[in-house]
Parts: C-alpha cells; structure tokens; sequence
C-alpha cells in the first residue's frame, strides 16, 4: 500500500470492538485512539446505540466532534469532520435519519398489535426496559431516545413472526435478531450508512482506503465493502467474514484486540 496522499478513514463497532463485551472497559485501546487523534486520522463508531448513548461515548471516548452512525445504520449524527459539515456544538448537533423514522415503525406496529404478541420498547417503558435489559434508569432514558429503530421481545410463534415480517416487508421494514431483542428498521445498514459518510468526507475515493471494524454478523454489511476489513474475535470464535486479503483478524478481542488491528494497520501504512 502506498500511502503517500492516502486518506484512512476508520469505521468501528462499539460493543465486543472499541469497548469490552462484559465491562465497556476501552483503556487497552486508549493509546492507539490518541495516534490516531495525532495522525489526524478520522474515527467513526458505527453502533446500534441512540444518538443520546453515543453522545455520551463520544465525550468520554474524546469523539465528540467526530461523525457517528447510531442505531445500526439508521441515524447519523454528522461531526465537524466532514468536508460540508456543520461545526457540531454539544448542545445542537446535526442529526439525520436516514432510515425509517421511528414514529412511522411505532405506527404500523400499533396497527398489527392486535394481531401478534410482542413487547417493543414503547410497549415496555422505562421500568421494562430497565427490567428486560439491566441497564441503570439514566442509561435506559438514553436506551429509549430512538430516532430510526424499534427493539421488541417476541411472544409469539415461529410462524408468527414470519408473517409479521412479512408485514414489515411490506412497508418497506425489516427485522433482525440482535441478542434478545428483534430489531425493526428501515432499509438502512451499518455499511450504506458508511458508504454515505465516507463519500461526504472523502470526496476523492480513489485515495481514500477505508477501514471497518466489526465482531458480529451485523457488521457484515461494513466489513463487506471495507477496503480493509477488521473481524475482532468473539469469546467464542470469529463470527464474521473477512475474505479481502488485506483483511485483518488480531489475536486478541474486545479493546486490546481494536489496538492490535489498528496498529498492524498503521505499521501497514507506515504511519509507525
Ligand atoms: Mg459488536
């Protein structure tokens, strides 16, 4: 790779990547992060979390400034990094839902309630959320600030949820498996909404070398169009594809396998 003129612009999961799985601890990644605050190289956390969460993240990440994508895809909370960009005060940010916007997934969710068991987050207010995800009371108020997707617990069968899919289908909504929740969005994706903040920040692609960082199979649709793909181990093994042959897969996981990766990259690059 010849990196003279080359842009790197770094795209990265949160949980089980920039952050631990069990402990949110990200101190192992903490040296390579300020590299890449000097290098002036962009990062961009790309999560499910709300806007309200990452905000958070971001300041104590030192982030808060940068663009970041939330709810898997469906939101972009766009930073002063971006070559039109806004400059981003903490108190106004530029947001853009680029999704379906929540108020019309809670919509066609009220018109089949009657027809399937499920429990979305709305359905659960804040002590079922707090009940079903452990999360503190502030945490859940952030939890339930959504813009462009809808978690629910599924009480139904099988054949149910096929059917109920469908519905979504035909409104143009989708559903995917998270943890223990079913995820309702739009048509949005980890990595369309990538491909649309690296084209505002790096409007000559040829010189731009994207990187993404993921552990999980959500994070396909980014590692899939990466230039450089980065697959973070899992306790139980590597759960996503990495078929480019720059890809990288580090030794380690969570944090300290994020610092591995990024720094065989910038050792790759030259940048060390
Ligand atoms: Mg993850």
């Amino acid at each position: 790779m010849s990196l003279q003129n080359t842009r790197l612009i770094i795209f990265t999961d949160l949980d089980g990547c920039l952050l631990n799985k069990q402990d949110y601890d990200w101190s192992a990644a903490r040296p390579t992060l300020e590299r890449l605050r000097q290098l002036q190289i962009p990062v961009v956390m790309n999560s499910s979390k709300t806007v309200a969460e990452m905000t958070l993240l971001a300041c104590e990440l030192g982030l808060n400034r940068s663009t970041f994508i939330c709810e898997n895809g469906s939101v972009i909370r766009w930073g002063s990094d971006v070559a039109d960009g806004p400059s981003v005060e903490v108190n106004s940010p530029y947001v853009e839902v680029v999704g379906s916007p929540r108020e019309s997934i809670l919509r066609l969710l009220a018109e089949v309630k009657t027809q399937f068991s499920f429990d979305s987050f709305a359905d659960l207010g804040l002590s079922g959320v707090m009940a079903a995800t452990q999360l503190s009371e502030s945490r859940a108020q952030l939890a339930l600030q959504r813009q462009g997707t809808e978690p629910l617990l599924w009480n139904d069968t099988e054949a149910k949820r096929i059917a109920f899919a469908h519905q979504l289908h035909l409104h143009d909504l989708t559903m995917t498996k998270g943890g223990r929740f079913w995820h309702v969005a739009g048509q949005s994706t980890k990595g369309k909404a990538m491909q649309m903040v690296t084209s505002r920040m790096a409007p000559r692609p040829a010189s731009t070398l994207v990187a993404a960082i993921g552990d999980s199979p959500i994070d396909q649709s980014m590692l899939d169009i990466a230039d450089v793909p980065i697959g973070i181990p899992t306790a139980t093994g590597l759960a996503v594809t990495v078929c480019s042959e720059a890809g990288i897969v580090p030794l380690q996981q969570g944090s300290a396998g994020w610092a591995e990766a990024v720094s065989v990259l910038l050792r790759r690059m030259e940048f060390t």
